[in-house]
């Protein structure tokens, strides 16, 4: 079988197996075999990558998964430029519950499900086109997942901050329900007498209800925590929106 040399983004080769991890990396292709699924059975999700080059060619990101390498000697494999564009609407594993409710503290259209399998994340992703947000390399490989981004970090605060950094979402802190993710519509204090506590009625004056499952809100004493975890996210959009300034079409 011919040998195709692959040279990969520096960003992307801790994906590689171990005791493969360097580049460029020699493999068997025959000239059907496509761009997308050489890159793949490395196990680098084609969510991670950008450019890709087959010699000289560019080979579109629509493309990847259909165009064979024929006859040639090079397959060039850079990292998703940041921020990557995408039309706002996230989804998450099953594993990451906690980074669900800070993006929702940031009013980021995020929809998660506790007890979601794989197949039923896959196939949501694709019916509502939502970047689908995981570690597992395998779920994000699926054809059927239309954008998504491998997370590497163990801890939700580095989470979120690799989200903002590659995503550079808009963001509307305080508008959305930390517990379903949907929007939250102010309401007045006499509305929701009957639900929070007196102490609480005398105390604050902005209440919100949330129109999916009817929680009620108000900007509580204890929101310091939060307010500090909407700050660093603003800061963080900020620099990232004008970090790196490539970026790509969406679609
Ligand atoms: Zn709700």
């Amino acid at each position: 079988m011919p040998r195709l040399a692959v040279d990969i983004d520096p960003e992307l080769t801790f994906l590689l197996p171990r005791g493969r991890r360097r580049s460029p990396l020699e493999v068997d292709a025959g000239a059907t075999d496509t761009a997308g699924h050489i890159v793949q059975s490395l196990g680098i999700p084609l969510t991670e990558v950008g450019e890709l080059r087959l010699d000289d060619r560019l080979i579109p990101r629509a493309e990847q998964r259909r165009a064979p390498i024929g006859s040639a000697a090079l397959l060039a494999v850079h990292r998703r430029p940041r921020p990557q564009p995408h039309a706002g609407r996230f989804l998450l594993d099953v594993h990451l519950a906690a980074l669900a409710r800070r993006m929702r503290l940031l009013g980021i259209d995020t929809a998660y499900e506790p007890d979601a399998d794989d197949g039923r994340l896959a196939d949501w992703a694709a019916r509502e086109q939502r970047v689908l947000l995981t570690r597992d390399v395998a779920l994000l490989s699926r054809a059927v997942v239309p954008d998504g981004a491998l997370l590497v970090h163990d801890d939700v605060a580095d989470q979120l901050d690799d989200v903002l950094d590659r995503f550079a979402p808009a963001l509307a802190p305080w508008t959305r329900c930390l517990v379903c993710g949907e929007a939250l519509g102010a309401v007045a204090a006499e509305d929701v007498a009957s639900e929070v506590e007196p102490g609480t009625l005398r105390t604050y004056r902005d209440f919100a209800r949330c129109t999916g499952c009817g929680r009620v809100y108000w900007r509580g004493a204890h929101s310091r925590r939060l307010e500090g975890i909407v700050e660093h996210a603003r800061d963080r959009v900020r620099r990232s929106s004008t970090a790196e300034g490539g970026g790509e079409a969406l679609g």
